[in-house]
């Protein structure tokens, strides 16, 4: 037997007739600098040696190869290029088969699609997610999928990033042979002599004639450029990916490629490229706090519920998705039913829509169960609170927990703003009492604020975390404060946008010139979709602490008082005719903003959309510095995830800590002290920010990690 090291990473070893190379470059076989020089010098290798009559390429552990090498974007390139071993690979004389088992993803499936002869075992996850990463294939993606398997999945696959399973690629034609018995290996070498019994000879996926039919491709073309234009507004590497294919098309294979390859690299130096990889990055570290470097979860298999409003029920349904049961606890048996009854609701409209059977709804319901009593909850591991958000209320609950709860129940409250570590102090147990903090729709929005109380003890955040991780939630580690990281942050940004409506802009131009900054929608329309009498509830609690000197902008208090809540009322800021969803502009707000603005003796003046974008960002940033000075958020990016995944702040942009970055801190702080000059009393410099700019330091730099146990 020949071994032989190509490079470390990849190995050479002739298996009769057929050169078996492998991948091994662990965790997941990508495909940094040395993989592609050892790829290349094994197939330059095979294709030499008179021995070999077919290549078989393989990934060792669980992967065939699972991507680019994304730590070395934005840096020095090496050689060889990807596209290079790509082509090299597909010029081989001898048949090349790829068998893939695990993740064949990015430039993963790019060298499989580069073979001339694929097979996937179970299990086997093939895509090109480069466009989550705003990015685009970038070895042969663009040019030899659609090729092989049509214009329309091609494109389906790398717009959106899904993963394919093996027989769907089988379906598809992006694989030839289905592994039945999950030896990637053994099934990949009885192809390899298959192909060789039938003289097999090299087939080329840049000969395959996917694209033959030159106007049905182009009207798809046109068809996935309006399609784009809406689902990715503002994105920058979906179009990019339409114009690479479209160039095969219009100038043949060679001519794709190149045009890809200018194209990609036009993505790599995007900063959308940057904010999306800051995202990826960010969402993986959230989750490792010096908590989880400390201690170990507790176990969860029984959730408590109390109180089965909007909260309670959703985050009943997002216990009971996960496959837990849950006991609710409601104050009389009305409300208990009303709850049951809000938890059903979400599950018969999945069923109506086709999206779960009756079978799975009754198996679902079957764990829950409901009580007016506490008792019922003596046996669960973990309790979540979601009762009226007044503190009476709370202490009466949580002395009911303390009482009837096990020794080492995790007790936890969703409460928004009030002070847990003066929850936590009126129970016997305080060590046990943590935040979880969940978003609306609790089912559906994937962020979890994990609020660490003063006393809590480490494995109750640990456990926080392992449970958002059940529920297939984002958790973010917050410091008690009011409104934590995101709606205090909230609370500051909303005011800015207050302050600029009642100086001139329209609440129409404000979510404008949001929505093209990249929101889904602006702080007006999110008022209306969430209800503007929420809102108004939390100002009039606030009235009494509000600092008498601060300014305080009463339009939205005039538009509550005539009743007009938002959507669910027909109109708040915008009018919703006949239950619309979408609003239209209302001449009488504006009418009202002009008598609030006569009122208050403002003289109004009229802002740019992008001096909105700058007052409303510098705003977000200067309080998310001021979070992180007073350590409720540890570091930027527990600000960036939770903005992401709980406020709609656009991902490509990576965050407001990533985007002020982006932006330079000293421009940021040179704008709030501009501002400053009007109302000095709103725009006050933090610290950390004033700190940061004085040593020309970034965000990013105070960015750290901590390893989980
Ligand atoms: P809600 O009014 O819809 O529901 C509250 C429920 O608690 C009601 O069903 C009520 O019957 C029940 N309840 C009241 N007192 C009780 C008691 N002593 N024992 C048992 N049940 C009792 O309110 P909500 O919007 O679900 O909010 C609940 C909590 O979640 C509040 O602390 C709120 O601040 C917080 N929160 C709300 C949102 C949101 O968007 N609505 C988001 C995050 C957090």
């Amino acid at each position: 037997m020949d071994v032989a090291q190509t490079t470390d990473k990849v190995t050479r070893e002739l298996r009769g007739a057929v050169m078996l190379i492998t991948v091994d470059h662990p965790p997941v076989n990508a495909l940094g600098a040395e993989v592609r020089r050892g790829l290349l010098a094994a197939i330059e290798a095979a294709d030499q040696d008179p021995a070999v009559h077919a290549v078989l390429i393989v990934g060792a552990g669980s992967h065939f190869i699972g991507g680019a090498d994304i730590r070395e974007f934005g840096k020095t390139r090496t050689p060889p290029a990807l596209p290079e071993v790509c082509d090299r690979i597909e010029a081989c004389r001898k048949p090349v088969i790829a068998a893939i088992h695990g993740a064949a993803l990015g430039g993963g499936l790019e060298v499989a699609l580069a073979a001339h002869y694929r097979l996937a075992v179970d299990g086997a996850k093939l895509g090109l997610p480069e466009v989550q990463l705003g990015l685009m294939p970038g070895a042969g993606g663009t040019q030899r999928t659609p090729r092989l398997i049509g214009v329309v999945p091609a494109l389906d696959i790398a717009l959106t990033g899904r993963h394919v399973g093996a027989a769907e690629a089988l379906a598809l034609g992006l694989v030839d042979r289905l592994g039945e018995s999950g030896d990637t290996l053994a099934e990949g070498l009885a192809y390899a002599q298959a192909l060789l019994a039938s003289h097999a000879a090299p087939r080329r996926s840049r000969d395959a004639q996917g694209l033959a039919d030159v106007a049905a491709v182009k009207a798809a073309l046109a068809a996935a450029r309006a399609d784009t234009a809406k689902k990715s507004r503002g994105l920058f590497s979906p179009m990019k990916i339409i114009d690479a294919v479209e160039a095969g098309l219009d100038h043949g294979f060679d001519q794709g490629m190149k045009t890809e390859r200018a194209l990609f690299l036009e993505c790599i130096d995007s900063p959308q490229r940057a904010g999306l990889i800051h995202a990826f990055f960010a969402e993986r570290e959230v989750s490792k706090t010096p908590e989880l470097a400390a201690a170990k979860p507790r176990k969860i298999a029984h959730v408590g519920v109390v109180g089965g409003g909007t909260m309670g029920a959703g985050i009943a349904i997002a216990v009971l998705d996960a496959g837990l049961p849950v006991t609710m606890i409601e104050r009389d048996t009305p409300s208990l039913e009303r709850g049951r009854q809000n938890i059903e609701k979400v599950y018969d409209s999945l069923v109506a829509r086709g999206r779960m059977t009756p079978d799975a709804k009754a198996a679902t319901l079957a764990r829950w169960n409901g009580s007016t009593q506490y008792e019922a909850l003596a046996s669960v591991d973990l309790v979540i609170e979601a009762v009226f958000e007044e503190m009476a209320v709370k202490h009466g609950v949580f002395a009911e927990l303390d009482r009837v709860c096990k020794p080492g129940a995790v007790l936890a409250t969703n409460t928004s703003y009030l002070d847990i570590d003066e929850i936590a102090a009126r129970t016997s147990r305080p060590a046990d009492v943590i935040g979880l903090h969940f978003f609306s729709p609790a089912n559906v929005m994937k962020l979890l604020e994990v609020v660490v109380p003063a006393q809590v003890s480490a494995d109750v955040v640990a456990t926080a975390f392992a449970l958002a991780k059940t529920l297939r939630k984002t958790a973010v580690r917050a410091g008690v404060c009011d409104g934590f990281i995101g709606n205090r942050i909230l609370g500051v940004y909303k005011t800015a946008a207050d302050h600029l409506m009642a100086d001139g802009a329209s609440p129409y131009q404000i979510d404008k010139a949001l929505r093209d900054f990249g929101y889904p929608m602006g702080p007006y329309q999110v008022s209306d979709l969430a209800g503007g009498d929420i809102g108004w509830a939390t100002r009039k609690r606030r009235a009494a602490t509000r600092d008498p000197r601060a300014r305080y902008v009463q339009i939205a208090d005039r538009l509550c008082e005539r009743g007009w809540f938002g959507q669910k009322t027909g109109r708040g800021f915008y009018l919703y005719p006949d239950g619309a969803r979408t609003g239209t502009p209302d001449p009488e707000v504006e009418t009202i903003v002009d008598a609030e603005r006569a009122r208050a003796g403002i003289a109004p003046r009229t802002f740019t959309d992008a001096e909105i974008v700058r007052r409303y960002l510098a705003a977000m940033i200067n309080e998310g510095a001021n979070v992180l000075h007073e350590r409720i958020a540890l570091r930027p990016l527990d600000i960036d995830v939770t903005f992401l995944y709980g406020y709609g702040f656009p991902r490509y942009r990576g965050g407001p800590m990533h985007y002020a970055d982006t932006v330079g801190l000293a421009k940021v702080l040179a704008d709030i002290r501009e501002f400053a000059a009007d109302d000095p009393l709103f725009w006050r410099p933090s610290p950390l920010l004033v700190d940061l700019v004085e040593r020309d330091a970034t965000f990013a730099s105070l960015n750290q990690s901590f390893q989980s146990k």
